[in-house]
């Protein structure tokens, strides 16, 4: 018997889901998944594993993504139309990244609210700087899609239909009632890290052509400006899930570690793989790049981030819990490993080592 939960994906997401979207945008992303993200998992998924990975686009305007068995991707249309708007108006103000293209070509735009965050099309009059917009859709859309990807790879999903009949993980949900939060918190970490790891990869092992009106932009590779974008475009995203710091008392019932948390755990997952001077340069440019995609986001929505939002991510109480979640990873690793697709799970274990190291 299909689980009531089966059925809801059934009955209404499947209908809305588009293997073909309409757009430009939405495209040139699908492409990215099927040549830049898909491809490297292929070569190295257990052969008895192997399964196509499908992706589509959710006609949802909620900001939501979600990983299904039988090895099912998908984004909701809303959650590319918030990125698209967020990086737009970022590289509307001229203000925020004045060292890309002219800045003095655009007028900082009034602050938007977060309900009409998808209606207004705010763009960069310079088409470089639209260009670098669009990059950093990439960057986050690879994020995202890439962490969706962890959760079918490192069997997450099997885990849930073994333990609670359940075949959908749903990114955003209130449902905390299928395993514990605990569970769910340490497999978002071991997702978040994987799509650090293998996305921070992609974009620095690389030179990409970005298209601004007649002229071609050469971006991308193992270079100071590309780690810097990638934390700026990383931080922004999670600043997207925005919400004051979380009191230490709240964090153990979440379905996600907090965002603050959550970047201090991608950080820690590249620092962890690079070697000097990359090493280096991201020690460099992480700080910069966190401080001011929070100061973009404040002026996006003319508010302020609350200002204990950095300094609770390493206070003692969150340190506590991410060791809280590391304990929960040698349990749960056991229990993840007759499902994973890929090869050892040593994402997460991989942060571990690298606190006990320091
Ligand atoms: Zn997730």
């Amino acid at each position: 018997m299909p689980s009531e939960k089966q059925d809801t994906f059934d009955e209404i997401i499947r209908p809305r889901l588009r293997w073909n979207p309409k757009g430009s945008i939405a495209q040139m992303l699908m492409d990215h998944v099927f040549q830049g993200i898909v491809p490297p998992y292929y070569q190295e998924v257990r052969l008895e594993k192997y399964r196509r990975i499908q992706f589509g686009f959710v006609d949802d305007v909620n900001l939501n993504a979600f990983a299904t068995l039988p090895d099912v991707i998908a984004v909701n249309s809303g959650a590319l139309a918030i990125l698209i708007a967020m990086y737009q108006c970022i590289l509307a103000s001229p203000k925020i990244l004045p060292w890309i293209g002219d800045p003095e070509k655009e007028v900082t735009p009034s602050p938007i609210s977060w309900a009409g965050f998808v209606a207004p099309a705010i763009m960069p009059n310079d088409p470089i700087r639209r260009a670098y917009a669009l990059f950093l859709v990439v960057m986050a859309f690879d994020f995202m899609v890439r962490h969706e990807l962890a959760h079918l790879r490192n069997g997450h999903v099997d885990l849930l239909n073994a333990e609670a009949g359940l075949s959908m993980l749903l990114e955003i949900s209130d449902d905390t009632s299928i395993i514990s939060a605990l569970d769910f918190q340490t497999m978002e970490m071991d997702a978040d890290c994987y799509a650090a790891r293998e996305g921070f990869k992609w974009f620095t092992s690389r030179q990409i052509e970005l298209h601004a009106s007649s002229k071609m932009i050469v971006a991308g590779g193992a270079n100071r400006e590309t780690m810097y974008l990638w934390v700026f475009a990383i931080h922004a995203f999670f600043l997207a899930f925005y919400e004051a710091a979380s009191a230490v008392s709240e964090i153990g019932a979440r379905r996600h570690p907090p965002s603050n948390m959550r970047q201090v755990i991608v950080n820690s997952t590249l620092l962890q793989i690079l070697n000097h001077p990359l090493k280096n340069i991201l020690l460099e440019v992480a700080g910069p790049a966190v401080g001011d995609s929070s100061r973009a986001f404040s002026m996006i929505h003319g508010r302020s981030v609350d200002a204990s939002y950095a300094v609770t991510a390493i206070s003692d109480g969150y340190q506590e819990h991410s060791q809280q979640m590391l304990t929960n990873w040698s349990d749960l690793r056991p229990r993840l490993l007759p499902f994973a697709r890929g090869g050892p799970l040593t994402e997460a274990s991989g942060i571990n080592e690298q606190k006990s190291a320091g």
